[in-house]
């Protein structure tokens, strides 16, 4: 049977690149082959953000939606992957003439996918929403976005890009690899584990052509 299903998502592992303030991913054995038990079993211990996941609304919005209130058309159907150019921001002036509807899954390719860079130390530097960018698409209102880096928002206005787009009820799914896909129309697939009290949580993307 062909596969032809792009996976877009992180290994998430010890050193995985994450958001510098978050806790080290650790997964370790409550049980083990090699203690003598009758199987292997272990435990994670992380922040929900490391790895490719998604925001709900109440990640910076108080009182909002968590996982809970995911459902399957944020982020299940026709999605579209666009090339950024500018080297350093999302800005708005890229968005509009990207013409965003309402509803849409988008996912936004930057320079970050030049490097693997899930695999290098965490970059300030990294490409990310303009505030001006994140108020235009709580304007549009599409039903998720995605980005290709750990965050949305940069060292210096993360805050105020997450409250924009989830203040818009713009689901955000986050450290996306889209190294290897081209810009164009595809069929997305991402289901957040249900976590439901949570604010976030990981899941696994996939991509396929249409
Ligand atoms: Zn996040």
């Amino acid at each position: 049977m062909q596969n032809n299903w792009i996976d877009i998502s992180i290994a998430v592992m010890e050193d995985v690149t994450k958001w510098p303030t978050d806790p080290n991913f650790e997964l370790k054995n409550f049980a083990a082959f090699e203690w003598g038990h009758p199987c292997d079993a272990s435990m994670v211990s992380m922040s929900v953000h490391t790895g490719t996941h998604i925001d709900a609304p109440a990640h910076f919005i108080n009182g909002a939606d968590r996982i809970g209130k995911w459902s399957p058309e944020i982020t299940i159907g026709p999605c579209r992957v666009v090339n950024i150019d500018h080297p350093g921001y999302i800005t708005r002036e890229e968005l509009i003439e990207l013409n965003i509807q309402a509803g849409e899954r988008i996912l936004f390719k930057t320079q970050n996918s030049a490097t693997d860079w899930w695999h290098h130390p965490f970059n300030p530097e990294f490409v990310h929403f303009s505030e001006d960018a994140a108020a235009y698409i709580a304007e549009v209102k599409p039903a998720c976005i995605g980005i290709d880096y750990v965050s949305v928002g940069g060292p210096e206005n993360g805050p105020e890009v997450h409250r924009h787009i989830l203040g818009a009820g713009v689901w955000i799914i986050e450290s996306i690899n889209l190294n290897h896909v081209e810009a164009g129309e595809y069929e997305l697939i991402f289901m957040p584990v249900n976590l439901a009290m949570a604010e976030g949580a990981p899941g696994r993307a996939l991509l396929r052509k249409i």
